[in-house]
């Protein structure tokens, strides 16, 4: 068959793609990925065509990282305009190499609507939780998110004009963000976790963490317990979270690994404590026993995935959705403020049923099928 991805320019929507790229590959299919440059090794080394899709982006608001998350218009103006400046480039394209399937992030709007528009096979791969109405409600927007909401909805009415004048079908801008349980999803959690699984039809599969086989373990004898800290990829510029997760870890008797996704001086951190821009993040959790995490999903899952319990920091509110969750099931506990984190590294540390919680829920997600299931949908969904 022949398969094309879109994704956005974001780690946490691209991670999970990749091994199904290369499980698709593996099994003959020829894969186009259209993407940015910081993707394009890794999904060139699981075998994919990549088709670099910079130079189409609208220029980004000044202000991007104060609205992600919250300011709903400004996302839909950016995908609006990013399907409209593709639009040329990807007919020409889908000439040469016509797909049996489209498969395209959840947020990745304009790979739906081409989708649509050429009336191609459309999986919608979804890396968070999956969302519908049960589910929206979930999110609770609050202060700016509700501000940003009620001020955009005329420019998101320009932008369902601007889309329909291009030739894509949108009826209204729920149809172009929800899916409904017609639509070919995979969903990279398991049934358990994601919430109100029971609303979601039998055409979403969720099949659990997608990710890469790591070598064997080397046997070490360890030391003392290890804790990693992440915020992610996006929004990780928190130097005082940071200092104070250094403060309060600095003087116990763990080992700390803060990933703070830039360079930053390591002048004045404690022995204990050692700092880096970006970890392998899965080598340093199979051996974590505590993450202190803002609650991305990839990142809720891969904790899951390794059993390791967590201190919950979410920073959004589909991180504030993921951790609700993750305190419900009993998997970790969260913090308020930048107060606690010693306290709540101490409880995961010495209450064994978070631990327990974890491991039972990682049994699932082994059980899920991860690539290979999310491989086998695809084939399923292609033109027969
Ligand atoms: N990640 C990594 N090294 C790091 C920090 C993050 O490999 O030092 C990976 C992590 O394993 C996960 C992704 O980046 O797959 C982050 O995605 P997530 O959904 O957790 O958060 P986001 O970055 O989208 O906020």
């Amino acid at each position: 068959m022949n398969i094309t991805f879109f994704s956005i320019p974001a780690w946490g929507h691209t991670n999970p793609t990749v091994e199904v790229v290369r499980q698709l590959t593996t099994r003959g299919h020829a894969v186009r990925y259209y993407t940015f440059k910081p993707f394009r090794s890794v999904l060139e080394e699981a075998g994919a065509e990549v088709i670099l899709c910079d130079e189409f982006l609208p220029p980004q608001p000044a202000d991007l990282d104060a609205r992600v998350g919250k300011d709903f218009a400004c996302l839909v103006e950016m995908v609006t305009d990013s399907t409209l400046a593709l639009d040329e480039k990807v007919m020409a394209d889908m000439t040469a190499f016509y797909p049996d399937v489209i498969v395209s992030d959840s947020v990745c709007f304009w790979g739906k609507l081409f989708a649509r528009k050429l009336d191609i096979p459309y999986v919608c791969s979804t890396t968070s939780f999956a969302f519908n109405r049960h589910t929206a409600p979930m999110m609770k927007p609050k202060g700016r998110e509700l501000l940003y909401s009620v001020l955009g909805l005329p420019r998101i009415g320009r932008c369902m004009k601007r889309l329909k004048a291009g030739g894509y079908q949108v009826e209204n801008f729920l149809d172009l963000i929800q899916n409904d349980n017609e639509t070919d999803t995979i969903v990279y959690t398991s049934r358990t976790f994601q919430p109100m699984a029971e609303t979601f039809s039998e055409r979403y599969a969720f099949v659990g963490p997608s990710l890469r086989e790591l070598p064997p373990e080397r046997e070490e004898a360890k030391k003392r317990p290890l804790v990693y800290i992440s915020l992610g990829t996006v929004m990780f510029d928190q130097p005082d979270f940071f200092r104070a997760c250094s403060k309060a870890l600095g003087d116990m008797d763990v080992d700390v690994i803060l990933s703070t996704g830039k360079e930053v001086g390591a002048a004045d951190l404690p022995a204990n404590i050692q700092a880096f821009p970006r970890v392998d993040q899965l080598e340093v959790l199979r051996r974590a026993d505590v993450f202190i995490t803002h609650c991305g999903m990839n990142s809720a899952n891969e904790a899951i995935w390794f059993g390791v319990p967590t201190v919950l920091y979410p920073q959004q509110s589909e991180e504030g959705v993921v951790a609700a969750r993750m305190e419900e099931l009993g998997l970790g506990v969260r913090l308020s403020g930048h107060k606690g984190i010693r306290a709540a590294v101490e409880t995961i540390l010495q209450d064994p049923v978070y631990r327990e919680n974890t491991r039972r829920l990682s049994q699932e997600f082994h059980r899920c099928g991860g690539a290979k299931a999310a491989a086998e949908k695809i084939e399923r969904c292609g033109r027969k």
